[in-house]
């Protein structure tokens, strides 16, 4: 439940990382019971998530974007 929220406040989350803004945009979604587990989750929780999300995989020949199962671009079969 817990990790669905955070997963959720790390999407709103812009690139000027504003914890507030995106928890208010969030709460505003949320009926009370569920506004009060986000409330609860501290902004270092979110920051601390949403850096440290992966970068996103691209295939070193044609730049697509890589599938972390497949072992193949699925674009120009360049296997990574
Ligand atoms: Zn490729």
């Amino acid at each position: 439940m817990n990790r669905r929220h955070l997963h959720n406040l790390c999407a709103l989350l812009g690139d000027d990382l504003d914890v507030e803004r995106a928890r208010d945009e969030y709460l505003a979604s949320l009926d009370a019971d569920e506004g009060l587990a986000v409330l609860l989750i501290s902004d270092d929780e979110i920051l601390t998530a949403a850096t440290a999300r992966p970068p996103v995989l691209r295939c070193e020949r044609c730049a697509a974007r890589l599938s972390r199962k497949r072992h193949r671009c699925s674009r120009c079969g360049l296997p990574h």
